[in-house]
């Protein structure tokens, strides 16, 4: 498994004290990506599923195939099944046909020289054959009688040999895969009906602010909807987690500490939204600190500056914490690069950081070095067949309209410069196939 020999016990001062850039002021990505992954440690808890519940769970035991797939050799044609024979014993194309044979009932019975047996797809190949002619290459001579072709043939064509797919005894898939259908369905043809999986990541989630509302709240002058809980109530969805909502908290540090200590209690993993800046109402990081083994960072990156992260503990339980900012985009973003991977990396994932895909900018964009910046864009092939993207247009940090339009983002690195039009990007597509 790719996991790094971080000790759980570890406090984020000595990895980050290993690290000889490391300023919370003025964190880059990479490091910031980098004591995350270092902090943060698999959970150990497994669960036995069946197969139909087990989408998009992750692996906790590699599956060693206890058959061969398929299991045994089978044609791969509808056509006709022959032993392919040596032109002094067989001089001419022509075969009398004894049988027939259908997926899963096999042919009995001997078959000699010069004889052939109708045959289907998937079903097992008669003793004596060991080459299948395609119904369309033969030309049918009399009712018992077909030609085949032997120059356009080579022995052995056409065959699904026994253990092609998977032989037994080795490993069909590995301990921390993520199971997608192809998966479930590789299961299945293995005859497991059950499997070892992590069980589900429970997340509680509270946005902080005095200005949010919910959405059965009247809009007082001044206030906004609190939008954050249901980017994340969907974003932990989608990965898998069983999400707690805490709702709207205000921003009142006893309220706050209560609120801290009963998410801590429930759950694997504390996101909140809000109050990490430096602004004048923004107690949650005091009660933060208060709470725990934390570290309030100031990340090179646009948009999500500021950033909390850590663990906090109440009683005898611990969680691990991710105070992201509050403007929403900021929220998506800091979701995406750094509790995602977190996320993933405490179900045992083996890939935990998103596949990015070259494209052509198809303007400028401008951009500043020292920085990663995160950049909604839309892309899509142009008519030389080659992936281009634009930007959703405004990138400020509090405009969801833009995260809603773009299909990806467009990851800009630290000491990038400005994007002339034609030149090439790194984005991370939204949505794919499965
Ligand atoms: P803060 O980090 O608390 O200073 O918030 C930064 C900006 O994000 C402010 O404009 C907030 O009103 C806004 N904001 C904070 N939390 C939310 C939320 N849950 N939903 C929508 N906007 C929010
Ligand atoms: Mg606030």
């Amino acid at each position: 498994m790719n996991q790094r020999s971080s000790s759980p016990t570890m406090r984020l001062e000595e990895i980050s004290s290993q690290l000889p850039d490391y300023n919370p002021n003025a964190l880059s990505v990479a490091m910031a990506t980098e004591v995350i992954s270092q902090f943060v440690s698999v959970t150990n808890v497994s669960e036995t599923v069946d197969i139909r519940n087990a989408l998009g769970r992750h692996l906790a035991e590699d599956i060693i195939s206890p058959i061969n797939v398929p299991s045994h050799d089978n044609s791969a044609m509808d056509g006709y099944a022959f032993g392919y024979p040596h032109p002094a014993e067989h001089p001419n194309n022509d075969f009398r046909i004894i049988g027939a044979t259908f997926a899963g009932h096999p042919f009995v019975g001997d078959i000699q020289s010069g004889e052939c047996v109708r045959i289907m797809t998937g079903a097992m190949i008669p003793m004596g054959c060991d080459t299948i002619v395609p119904q369309e290459l033969t030309k049918s001579v009399t009712d018992s009688t077909v030609s085949i072709p032997l120059s356009h043939l080579r022995k052995g064509d056409n065959l699904r040999c026994a253990g092609e797919d998977l032989s037994e005894g080795k490993i069909a898939l590995a301990q921390g895969k993520m199971l997608r259908p192809a998966d479930l369905g590789l299961l299945a043809s293995l005859g497991i009906s059950k499997v070892l999986v992590r069980r589900r990541l429970r997340v509680a989630y509270f946005s902080t602010g005095d200005e949010l509302r919910g959405l059965d709240e009247t809009l007082d002058a001044g206030c906004i909807y609190d939008s954050n809980n249901y980017t994340l109530q969907a974003m932990l969805t989608r990965l898998g987690c069983d999400a707690v909502d805490m709702g709207i908290i205000k921003d009142d540090p006893a309220i706050l500490e209560a609120s801290f200590r009963q998410a801590c209690e429930s759950a694997d993993i504390v996101i909140t939204s809000g109050g990490v800046s430096v602004g004048m109402a923004d107690y949650t990081k005091q009660v933060m600190a208060h709470l725990g083994d934390v570290a309030f960072w100031s990340i090179d990156m646009r948009p999500g500056k500021p950033m909390a992260f850590g663990k906090i503990f109440s009683d005898d339980h611990s969680a691990y914490l991710f105070g992201l900012p509050g403007n929403p985009v900021a929220v998506m973003v800091t979701f995406y690069f750094f509790v995602r991977p977190a996320i993933l990396r405490m179900m045992g994932a083996v890939n935990t950081q998103p596949l990015m895909i070259p494209a052509i900018s198809k303007y400028t964009i401008k951009k500043r070095p020292g920085r990663t910046e995160f950049q909604r864009g839309i892309a899509s092939l142009n008519e030389g067949g080659e992936l281009e993207v634009v930007l959703t247009g405004a990138q400020g940090s509090g405009m969801l309209r833009s995260m809603a339009e773009a299909n990806c983002i467009i990851v800009l690195p630290h000491e990038q410069q400005h994007i002339n039009a034609g030149n090439k990007v790194m984005l991370v597509l939204f949505e794919g196939l499965i």
